[in-house]
């Protein structure tokens, strides 16, 4: 007898399954893919014990009619594509035949379908592959199907589950990824009798992603702005968290490629860059990001479960999405800006009360609330220095004030004059926080968080304009690098030269280093090199340039910058903030924290039990 044999059917699905239905959460993307493809307007998802026993997916789609119906339950069986030009240019979730035939050979498996219209439907009913029943049905026109016992024939593959707990999170996650992806489709998900999510179909992204996430979340995203000139082939939309808005975990950093939830390398490490210095180190930015492609220019052919994708030019895309994260976070400036510097409320009565000169100054500099350290040397000429009304009446250069004030009105106190656009410095905080008051509240501000962005964005802006300044070692240093590395470096030496790096070719694998940047310390050149390849070779070709200097940049700061405990003398202060404000990206400092944080009246009101 001959060794090699062809597979029966049935096995051939069991062997297939194992790559398209890992897990119940599995079966459901397939379910529910279907009935995406199918036009649903409106679908419904039933687990009970983690899908483990029972899935049910119901949906008001096309439904089918008999002969499809014994069909769709055959390997290599579907209506999606026919040509192989159409494996080229996929435009629907499904393609490959798999899932349906995949899930019944191990599940005891029920579809029921009926086409608008039609006088009877179709119920069918599977054992592990084999099809047992088929009758006529009389459900409401659309596609059930039923998943009971997932793997009840394959106990190696049941032994792979988690708990039900972990397995039920897992539908969920798939479910709002299609969500997501699909706002003008109704969503229900029961798990074991409950109501987990019922959203309704909703014409706006943006709704759907309050229904799902809470309107907390969604106030805290932005939406994608358009580029100046949009790339001809790259479509990017949808909401992203501002800087700060971050996860440990990657569970809400969504992407889709023309629809389809995806997961690739290579729109990950562009998230990233694009938030660059917004994201703390292990945090994942929250992201529902939309990529519109030619849908040649992406084939989806690549992974069973159609998780994976692979770009026809990776790099394209991954600049699209650098290019439009940092547009996106840079576009909610103007609003920040806004909200810390929206005066403090009762201050405008105040201010008609000080004086009329006092009433348009650029900000009220009061030398007795500065901190203690450095009242004193606050003087009339370094006012107006800053551009400041050095001759307007202060409380202790007035001790009287004007008759009319009310003297136990608190924010009378402090309220001085502020422009209808300006921040209220209160004070200094354990010699680190400035403490501000705004129409919302009360202000935070990290003074080394703050400088660090302020000095950031400064060098930047300098190494941009002029180059980096370099420094000659006193000895050159050359060193070996693997090929791959080496490789990367003789395409790149020009880009490193701009850096500040003087480095050239010396041998096969040899290079030689014989100036660094001036802000860097030069004792460790070939390793502060490696460290500079490492971070580089996986950042996009275009924008290393900018990243290297930025990377090195962001570390030299965090040296330089104002330290908590620095005294800072209260102009100092205030011109720390508006330099602050003026920054591209204010939220955070170089390395994702925050600079600011602001707590609401509300909050406020709640903590002293004004409020409940
Ligand atoms: P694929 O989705 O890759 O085509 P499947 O095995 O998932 O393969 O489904 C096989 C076929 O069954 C589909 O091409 C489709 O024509 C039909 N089908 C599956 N589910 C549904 C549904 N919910 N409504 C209507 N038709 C369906
Ligand atoms: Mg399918």
């Amino acid at each position: 007898m001959s060794r090699i044999q062809l597979l029966p059917d049935i096995l051939a699905s069991q062997v297939a399954a194992g790559e398209v239905v890992e897990r119940p959460a599995s079966v459901v993307k397939e379910l529910v893919e279907n009935s995406l493809d199918a036009g649903a307007s409106s679908v419904e998802v039933l687990i009970r014990r983690g899908g483990i026993s029972l899935i049910r997916v119901s949906d008001d789609g096309s439904g089918m009619d008999r002969d499809d119906a014994l069909l769709s339950l055959e390997r290599h069986a579907t209506s999606k594509i026919r040509h192989v030009e159409d494996l080229a240019a996929i435009a629907t979730l499904g393609f490959r035949g798999e899932a349906l035939p995949s899930i019944a050979s191990v599940s005891r498996f029920r579809l029921t379908t009926r086409e608008a219209g039609a006088v009877a439907g179709t119920e069918i009913l599977v054992q592990g592959g084999r099809i047992e029943t088929v009758r006529d049905g009389g459900e409401a026109p659309g596609t059930q199907i039923e998943v009971r016992s997932l793997f009840y024939n394959l106990p190696a593959r049941r032994k792979f589950l988690r708990t039900e707990n972990t397995e039920s999170r897992n539908v969920e996650h798939q479910l709002h990824l299609q969500a997501v992806g699909h706002p003008r489709v109704a969503f229900v998900l029961v798990r074991d009798e409950r109501v987990v999510f019922q959203l309704p179909a909703t014409e706006s992204l943006r709704s759907r992603l309050r229904d799902l996430y809470g309107a907390a979340l969604v106030e805290r995203l932005l939406e994608v702005a358009p580029g100046k000139q949009p790339r001809a082939q790259i479509g990017l939309s949808g909401w992203i968290g501002g800087a700060g808005v971050s996860r440990q975990t990657r569970a809400q950093q969504l992407v889709f490629v023309n629809g389809r939830a995806i997961e690739s390398p290579v729109l990950t490490a562009a998230l990233r860059e694009g938030y660059h210095t917004a994201l703390m180190k292990g945090q994942f930015a929250v992201t529902f990001l939309f990529l519109q492609l030619d849908p040649a220019a992406v084939d989806v052919n690549v992974h069973p479960a159609k998780r994976e994708v692979r770009f026809r030019d990776p790099s394209a895309v991954r600049e699209a999405v650098v290019e439009a994260i940092r547009r996106t976070l840079e576009s909610g400036r103007a609003d920040w800006q806004q909200q810390f510097r929206a005066p403090a409320g009762g201050t405008t009565s105040v201010s008609s009360v000080v004086g009329v000169s006092a009433a348009n100054t650029v900000s009220a500099l009061f030398p007795q609330l500065a901190p203690e350290v450095d009242r004193a040397t606050v003087s009339a000429g370094e006012n107006t220095q800053f551009g400041r009304d050095s001759a307007r009446p202060s409380r202790s250069a007035n001790p009287e004030r004007s008759q009319g004030e009310e003297s136990y009105e608190p924010s009378g106190e402090l309220a001085t004059a502020p422009k209808s656009q300006d921040f209220q410095i209160i004070g200094v905080l354990n010699k680190l926080y400035v403490l501000m008051e705004n129409t919302n509240g009360l202000v935070l501000v990290d003074q080394h968080a703050a400088h660090e962005r302020v000095l950031f964005e400064e060098l930047r802006r300098r190494m941009e304009e002029k180059g980096v300044p370099s420094q000659r070692l006193l000895l050159a240093q050359t060193f070996d690098l693997p090929p791959r590395d080496a490789e990367w470096v003789e395409r790149n030496v020009g880009t490193l030269q701009k850096m500040g790096i003087g480095i050239e070719p010396f041998g096969a694998h040899t290079f030689k280093v014989d100036s660094l940047p001036t802000f860097l310390p030069a004792t460790d050149a070939a390793g502060f090199l490696r460290e500079v390849i490492d971070s580089l070779r996986t950042v996009s070709s275009s924008s290393s340039a900018l990243r290297l200097g930025e990377d090195m940049i962001a570390k030299t700061v965090c040296r330089h910058a104002v330290k908590a405990n620095d005294p800072l003398r209260y102009l100092e202060v205030e011109k720390l903030i508006r330099d602050l404000l003026e920054c591209e990206l204010p939220y955070c400092c170089p390395h994702g924290r925050p600079t600011m944080i602001q707590i609401s009246h509300l909050e406020l009101e709640k903590k002293f039990g004004r409020k409940v």
